[in-house]
């Protein structure tokens, strides 16, 4: 079966510093991922990675400078803008912030419905229909549609977030951090329902986080990025059981929850992320990376596949490894 989500060396660069100024910041760069019919892959990287970048231009909510987006095999790219809107009901995305993704002068009912008998999509009383069955499916009360967003906890609101994701039965999903703005008890019941969603509706979801234990249960794959690059993608047992680039072995390192894969080793890495305007040409981590030398630095360097479906984009992991298997002695 054809993928559900293909991009293709997707680049998104915004001109910085002014008028006359010829500095790039490079928020993605040359970006390829697929994703399978009900597969869930997990993006995660720092903060300022560029991943809701990536999400928001899936959906075309941010133009690519570059690169190619297929949703089911169709140009998201290329699409007109009343394609477009077709293509939308079948790519949905959930936001960070609940309350902020919520209109807070209609009942939460009405702006789940709106947009499905404003398309064409539904008839109103259809879409009234699909409202209950929608809110339902994220176990919010039966009275929860006539309420105002302010009037539901951070919790409810983003099931209604997710509930009008849902609306309109989409093959993919786009989760934008969806948990990262609530309690850490909640956290872990809105992971619950998209694991109880994922199970009944089998959507594909391309699930946004800055934190890699977030998405590991979840994920089927993970794709790490640094400062606009994919530096590692694979099955989600292989990333914590064999990380190959110092980036992916880092972020291990420092998350709370360990996988039941996860590999002993400690790596801490230097200093803070570089900039993303105008990076130096090889591996964006050289300036972070306890493992550098002068190759390091030259070059363009791409995302090598190192066993089917696990890729890496480190010089050194690419040369030097042992069947997966890459323990360097500190450079400094
Ligand atoms: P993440 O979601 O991983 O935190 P983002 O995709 O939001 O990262 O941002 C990636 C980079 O692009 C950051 O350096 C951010 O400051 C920059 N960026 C995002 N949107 C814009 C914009 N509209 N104009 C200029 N720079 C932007
Ligand atoms: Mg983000």
């Amino acid at each position: 079966m054809s993928n559900v989500l293909e991009i293709r060396g997707l680049t998104k660069h915004y001109p910085v510093g002014g008028a006359f100024a010829r500095s790039l910041l490079h928020a993605a760069d040359d970006v390829s991922l697929s994703i399978a019919p009900g597969e869930t892959v997990g993006l995660v990287g720092e903060s300022g990675s560029g991943k809701s970048t990536v999400g928001r231009c899936i959906l075309r909510l941010e133009e690519p400078t570059s690169g190619e987006i297929l949703l089911n095999g169709e140009s998201v790219v290329a699409a007109t803008s009343s394609r477009l809107r077709v293509m939308r009901a079948n790519m949905q995305m959930v936001f960070q912030d609940p309350y902020d993704s919520l209109n807070p002068r209609i009942k939460v009912g009405e702006l789940v419905a709106e947009p499905l008998w404003l398309s064409g999509i539904m008839s109103r009383k259809e879409a009234d229909r699909k409202v209950a069955e929608v809110f339902d499916l994220v176990h919010l009360p039966t009275d929860t549609p006539l309420r105002y967003a302010h009037q539901l906890s951070g919790g409810q609101q983003q099931r209604v977030g997710i509930a009008r994701a849902l609306a309109t039965n989409p093959d993919l999903v786009v989760l934008d951090e969806p948990t990262s703005a609530l309690d850490v008890s909640v956290q872990a019941q809105i992971i619950n329902l998209l694991e109880e969603i994922r199970q009944r509706l089998s959507p594909a979801y391309l699930f946004i986080s800055h934190d890699l234990s977030v998405v590991s249960n979840l994920s089927d794959r993970v794709a790490v990025m640094y400062l606009g690059q994919i530096v590692e993608v694979g099955p989600t047992d292989t990333i914590f059981e064999l990380p190959g680039h110092p980036y992916t072995r880092g972020l291990i390192s420092a998350a709370p929850v360990e996988h039941p894969a996860q590999q002993k080793e400690r790596l801490t890495l230097l200093g803070e992320p570089t900039s993303p305007v105008d990076p130096k040409p090889g591996c964006r981590l050289a300036s972070r990376c306890p493992f550098v030398e002068p190759k390091c630095r030259e070059g363009e360097l791409p995302l090598q596949e190192i066993t089917p479906g696990h890729s890496v984009r480190c010089r050194r992991y690419v040369e030097e490894h042992v069947d997966g298997v890459w323990d360097p002695e500190p450079t400094r």
